[in-house]
């Protein structure tokens, strides 16, 4: 995850600035030390952290302050002021804190707090003495979101994550972007370095789980010994569509899940000069915009008349496809693929369009056998309560897999966000060692196409009002979906401070039947 570099500006906060300069509520970006830094003042307190967001790098200084914490305007991670604790994902990592003193009208940061990074950073407040074995299935965001905050949570005893992929953990959403097009090096996408496991006494397992005992509290993995449990929780993930037509399975054919996938879709461009896109989805059109970076010529074949159109409304959807269209992709919009041949895909209407690479990007089905296998309650995913637990006692789900009762929509829905994933999977961690903390995070996630980048928070299957402020063909607008009068998601391209308002307005907005505490 690269990207960590930010230029030092603003005053230097280790000579002090006037106390005056900051009212309550107010941030500054400055520096001490070398490091970029953010002071911020809390009623009387004034306090300092890094200015730098360990995920990708955002500036923190262009966030929001909200009750004592600051939020990255990039893709909503969130940080202690106090403490520069990583409290939301995707930070998994905390930011640097600093001292700071009041000298007569002056505040000045006079050191940097050292941390021990194998301390507990983020304990639970439970006696749940009876967890000593935890067992994750899969170590994607859920899982290994899950593994990390068990340890912060000081949980000491044994983790085991099995995951079947030689690379993961990794950071996927990636694989379609800046990895694809060839801009971000390969030492970005690993989330953690190689001993960072061993270092935690964080136990991988590689290899695939073929079997829940849930009576016997065992997960059974392919040529290895079974893995007793006191807690489990599958974050099994999603994989992508395979469309069932002729010449699916030829070897020019691609998906995109897995680091491997984007690799070989990587090696297959190197050689190629005409690709064709399957599917107008999120994943498909970055794909789109990656290959177009690495100059091949690009079709996307799609059934919708404008991409995106269900999720993002018209205003956006047409944007995007006239976004692509702006860089040389060519959209057979209304078409279906009726077959794949060795050098070409040819539509349902007969047209034959010339392809080396193919890529179906047609959607993802969640992978369910193992819950479903457990026995466990389904309901379009693995059905978990308010704390992410499953039918089964002690045994939680998160991520795509999951489907959990929003209690800003006041539906069960599950969604596929890679910040989401991983929040899900902290909040499953910390219940297993007894928190019963509810997730009620609002969901957000982003998309990035060229140098655009699209986030979207709240969830809005259905909306009976659509407003767009500003124009998206100027990159700058915002698109609110609201049914009875409620916001229920917001649309933003380079609107981050409006779209972490409309996340915290959100967020004090629950229905009135909403799920059952969670006592
Ligand atoms: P995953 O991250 O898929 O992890 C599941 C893991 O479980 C995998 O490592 C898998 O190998 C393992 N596993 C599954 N079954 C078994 C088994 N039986 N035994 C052992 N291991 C098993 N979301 C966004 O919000 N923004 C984006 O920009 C974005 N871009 C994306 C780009 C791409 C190319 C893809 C594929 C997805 C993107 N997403 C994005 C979606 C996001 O990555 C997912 O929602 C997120 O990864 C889901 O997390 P998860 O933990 O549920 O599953």
């Amino acid at each position: 995850m690269g990207g960590n570099e930010q230029q030092l500006g603003g005053p230097d906060f280790a000579a002090g600035i006037a106390a005056s300069q900051l009212h309550d509520g107010d941030k500054m970006l400055g520096h001490a030390f070398g490091d970029a830094v953010l002071m911020a003042r809390l009623g009387d307190e004034y306090v300092a952290i890094g200015a730098t967001c360990t995920h990708y790098g955002g500036p923190l200084a262009e966030g929001v302050i909200e009750d004592g914490t600051v939020r990255c305007p990039w893709h909503h991670a969130c940080f202690s002021l106090r403490t520069g604790e990583a409290l939301r994902a995707p930070a998994l990592s905390p930011v640097a804190c600093y001292e700071v003193e009041r000298r007569g009208d002056t505040v000045v940061v006079t050191r940097k707090v050292e941390r021990d990074p194998l301390a507990p950073s983020y304990p639970v407040k439970t006696d749940a003495p009876s967890v000593k074995r935890v067992a994750i299935v899969g170590a994607g965001a859920a899982g290994w979101a899950a593994a990390e905050m068990l340890r912060r949570s000081g949980y000491r005893d044994r983790i085991a994550v099995i995951d079947r992929e030689p690379d993961s953990p990794y950071d996927r959403p990636n694989l379609s972007k800046d990895y694809l097009a060839g801009n971000a090096p390969e030492e970005w996408i690993p989330l953690r370095p190689a001993d960072f496991a061993k270092e935690h006494d964080i136990d991988v397992v590689r290899a695939r789980v073929t079997r829940i005992d849930v009576a016997g509290k065992k997960v059974e993995i392919e040529g290895k010994d079974p893995i007793a449990y006191d807690a489990l929780l599958l974050a099994t993930g999603a994989e992508p569509i395979h469309l069932p037509i002729d010449g699916a399975d030829l070897p020019h054919v691609h998906v995109l899940r897995s680091l491997a996938d984007s690799r070989a879709i990587v090696a297959a461009s190197e050689k190629s000069k005409r690709a064709v896109v399957i599917g107008g989805s999120f994943i498909g059109l970055e794909t789109a915009a990656s290959l177009r970076a690495r100059n091949v010529e690009v079709r996307v074949v799609a059934p919708e008349s404008v991409p995106l159109e269900k999720v993002m409304g018209h205003e956006l959807g047409a944007f995007i496809k006239q976004l692509h269209e702006s860089h040389g992709v060519v959209f057979h919009l209304g078409r279906k693929p009726q077959r794949i041949e060795r050098d070409a895909v040819v539509l349902d209407d007969g047209t034959r369009l010339e392809a080396d690479l193919v890529v179906m990007g047609v959607g993802v089905k969640p992978r369910l056998e193992l819950a479903e296998q457990a026995g466990l309650t389904m309901d379009r995913g693995v059905s978990v309560n308010e704390c992410l637990e499953t039918s089964a006692p002690g045994v939680y789900a998160a991520g795509d897999i999951a489907r959990w009762p929003d209690p800003h929509s006041g539906e069960k829905i599950r969604v596929e966000h890679w910040v989401v994933a991983e929040r899900m999977g902290q909040t499953a961690a910390r219940n297993m060692l007894g928190a019963r903390e509810r997730f009620d995070q609002v969901p957000f996630f982003w998309s990035a196409h060229y140098d655009v980048s699209i986030n979207y928070v709240g969830h809005a299957e259905k909306w009976d009002r659509l407003e767009v402020n500003g124009s998206a063909e100027q990159k700058d607008v915002a698109v609110r979906f609201e049914q009875g009068g409620k916001l229920l998601a917001l649309a933003t391209i380079f609107r981050d401070q409006e779209s972490l308002d409309a996340e915290i307005e959100m967020e004090s907005t629950e229905q009135a039947a909403p799920a059952k505490s969670a006592g």
